[in-house]
């Protein structure tokens, strides 16, 4: 009989699928989505631009139009391409198997966002995280170095760190991009909660590339991401994109919103401030670490995380468990006053013997 383990690679074999938790009902911050939704009067005018999408029609292969809002409303420098992913999710793989050389290596700090080492295990190339300091704060001397001795063809940086918050220093990133001797990728998922970037600087560095998603902005369920970047490298990742990888609700989706950025960009201000809010009232609960972020979540410390999630979901808040690597974290997304007001009272009900 032919069985699946006898076909299928032991590497993926060996690996999880990224899992998911059921979040019917609960107060959902595990996912460091936009809380708000949109305004109803934007609600019914995109459903009028929905409606009238061709969904017998294939996609745009290379949507212009969308592609130059892109360019126009983050700030691409002239001269810099942009290519679309389906999430950024795509386009960090896509990344991945076209530097796949048979003993290539990626590189990362770690913690970080463990797609990193999934994209090198599905290309079977080695992943090398280099630890960061225990305040997660970024070790330049211990990374360099070890950059220097495994030659990775692709360096990741979270910019800020996704599940840390931790932003590290712009001096540190610049060294580390000059010094690297493959591409550098900044992953600038929650470049809306920072709102420091490597976007305007891209010329100065010919090994790197920023990647960006509208996810943390408010449209995680459109599913689109977008790389910056130099056209020779670009037009070596357009070739393994898959065609049509831009839906057409998707497209029609982000130009109606892309052209009105400023409500997006007007929640992920309030979330901004409520981060403020939310980061000093967990800071004052006793037993809890909260660890800085310039992101739109917390990383916090509390005496033991199995225990507080569990009591945390009983109560019907959903937020992160972190693999055992981060003892006793949970990553906590910053919800409305509101829903942070309900975290905070069901946290504190939490740590309680
Ligand atoms: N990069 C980082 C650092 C992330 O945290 C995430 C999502 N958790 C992604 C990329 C992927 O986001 P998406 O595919 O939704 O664009």
């Amino acid at each position: 009989m032919t069985t699946p383990e006898k076909v299928v690679r032991p590497e993926i074999q060996a690996l999880k699928a990224y899992h998911v938790p059921p979040a019917a009902g609960l107060v959902k911050l595990d996912a460091m989505e936009n809380p708000y939704g949109l305004p109803d009067a934007l609600r019914r005018e995109l459903a009028g631009v929905l409606a009238r999408a061709e969904l017998n029609r294939y996609p745009e292969p290379t949507p212009r139009r969308l592609i130059e809002l892109i360019k126009r409303k983050t700030a691409v420098p002239e001269g810099m391409a942009v290519l679309l992913g389906n999430g950024s999710d795509e386009l960090l793989q896509n990344i991945a198997i076209t530097v796949a050389k048979p003993g290539a290596s990626v590189l990362y700090p770690t913690p970080t966002f463990v797609m990193y080492s999934m994209y090198a295990a599905f290309f079977s190339m080695k992943a090398v995280g280099v630890p960061l300091r225990e305040d997660f704060s970024f070790d330049r001397e211990a990374f360099i170095a070890r950059m220097r001795a495994e030659n990775p063809a692709v360096v990741f940086i979270a910019y800020p760190n996704n599940p840390t918050g931790v932003l590290y220093p712009e001096a540190d990133m610049e060294a580390v991009i000059r010094a690297a001797p493959g591409l550098v990728v900044m992953d600038e998922a929650y470049h809306a909660f920072a709102l420091k970037s490597f976007m305007p600087r891209l010329a100065e560095f010919p090994n790197l590339v920023v990647v960006r998603t509208m996810s943390k902005l408010g449209l995680a369920g459109v599913r689109l991401g977008y790389m910056a970047g130099a056209p020779r490298w670009l037009e070596q990742f357009d070739k393994v994109r898959s065609p049509y990888n831009i839906n057409v609700l998707t497209e029609a989706a982000a130009v109606f919103l892309l052209e009105r950025m400023e409500v997006l960009e007007a929640q992920a201000a309030d979330i901004r401030r409520e981060r403020e809010v939310l980061g000093r009232a967990l800071t004052r609960l006793e037993g809890v670490t909260v660890y800085p972020s310039q992101a739109n979540f917390f990383l916090v410390r509390v005496p033991d995380a199995a225990r507080a999630w569990e009591r945390l979901r009983a109560q019907g808040v959903l937020v992160k468990q972190l693999h055992p690597g981060l003892a006793n974290c949970l990553r906590i997304t910053v919800g409305t006053p509101e829903e942070n007001r309900i975290l905070l009272s069901a946290l504190r009900e939490s740590l309680q013997s």
